[in-house]
């Protein structure tokens, strides 16, 4: 065990609704992440060769641990993926997430893409080696029964998701009546605030539409590109706003952690699922495949690993034996882009780099004409309701 680990407010033994102790009081999660173009066959994963001290020690796994009660899933998988593996969160891209529910006590299974270098190796003491392994190899080594169980389901998962919305399409469908489709830069801002929502919680597998089949996940968390033109392209020079609060997992934290700071702006991890389209403005920043700033802080943590880790009980372990502070929020999966031209021209663009690079891209549009040009480079198309359904609430809490 390494020292100099604060200690969060998860840590601790829990007993399930099926009789199991586990690490985590708020629950665990860890990563699985994939080399790029998992379909093909050199698809890789990173995996964890548990230290022997441990809980199924010598066992392989995914990297991981406890849930804070500040913590999303996410923001908890890519904190110990970065303390136990070093893997940046800026080189990790979520694309879903996959819940084993035991009752009282869950394990989420954060499945992450890589969007940039990546070099495994131990870092925080918990582990013999981390590596890269071949997917054929995985069923080959002695795994740790957690991820043994949900492996199947793991490996058939699909390559990341991305989401395109036709804002100005998207707008005009809601806005009858309601005074929105005046303002259209009001009208778009709020529609990107509600998908900031959206991209935070992600999209149930039950409310996904017919061309993006869940394949094992239980939540899609798709990157989303909002496409503005005419009045509406303001906004994309705007910060993105603060993400909502991760829900709680469960009980309250014993302390209150110190507040977030705000989400950084787009592009947030990595390179985006696409290549920057042709005569678009980028939302923010220029989109760069330089690695930003890891978004995730150092900050180190005994917790355990997939299916629990205990940390080693002795106090002189820890040389700051404080609550470790709150990670940030992970970054924002969102990009607001001004479409220099027509706007389908844009989008169209966009659809493409994605189909192009083994990802699955979905434009949201009523548009027909815009339909046809998106499905001959390879996207799917859902309509505006579809998606309104998802963030209605949303919309309405911004008016
Ligand atoms: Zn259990």
């Amino acid at each position: 065990m390494a020292v100099a680990f604060g200690r969060g407010d998860g840590d601790g033994w829990v007993w399930c609704d099926q009789g199991h102790r586990h690490w985590g009081r708020f629950g665990a999660a860890g990563l699985l992440i994939r080399s790029w173009a998992p379909c093909d066959g050199d698809a890789r994963i990173v995996l964890q060769h548990r230290a022997l001290w441990s809980h199924q020690g010598g066992t392989w796994g995914l990297p991981g641990g406890a849930r804070d009660s500040h913590e999303s899933p996410v923001g908890t998988a890519l904190r110990e993926a970065e303390e136990e593996a070093g893997l940046p969160a800026s080189s990790v891209r979520p694309t879903g997430l996959l819940v084993d529910d035991h009752g009282g006590w869950s394990y989420t299974t954060v499945v992450a893409e890589q969007a940039g270098p990546l070099e495994p190796a131990p870092t925080g003491g918990e582990s013999i080696e981390v590596r890269w392994i071949e997917v054929d190899e995985v069923d080959r080594l002695p795994l740790h029964p957690g991820f043994a169980a949900t492996w199947p389901r793991l490996r058939r998962t699909p390559a990341g998701t991305l989401l395109v919305v036709d804002g100005a399409n998207v707008v005009g469908a809601r806005g009858r009546g309601d005074g929105w489709w005046r303002d259209r830069a009001g009208a778009a801002r709020r529609l990107r605030d509600a998908l900031v929502g959206l991209a935070v919680r992600g999209i149930p597998a039950g409310r996904l539409p017919p061309p993006l089949p869940p394949g094992g996940l239980d939540t899609l968390l798709p990157w989303i590109v909002l496409v503005v033109e005419g009045a509406a392209r303001s906004i994309a020079a705007e910060p993105l706003g603060a993400p909502p609060a991760a829900t709680p997992p469960g009980r309250p934290p014993k302390t209150a952690p110190p507040p977030d700071p705000a989400p950084p702006r787009s592009p947030p991890h990595g390179p985006p699922l696409h290549a920057p389209p042709p005569h678009a403005a980028p939302a923010t920043d220029p989109p760069t495949h330089a690695a930003p700033a890891a978004a995730v802080p150092p900050t180190a943590a005994p917790g355990g690993t997939a299916g629990g880790t205990p940390p080693t009980d002795t106090s002189t372990d820890r040389a700051m034996p404080a609550l470790r502070p709150a990670a940030p929020h992970p970054p924002v999966q969102l990009e607001v882009i001004a479409a220099d031209r027509g706007g389908d021209d844009t989008i169209v663009a966009i659809a493409a780099t994605a189909a192009d690079g083994a990802h699955r891209a979905l434009v949201i549009t009523a548009d027909r004409a815009l339909a046809a040009r998106v499905a001959a480079v390879g996207a799917a198309t859902a309509g505006p309701s579809w998606l309104l359904r998802l963030i209605e609430p949303d919309l309405r809490s911004g008016e």
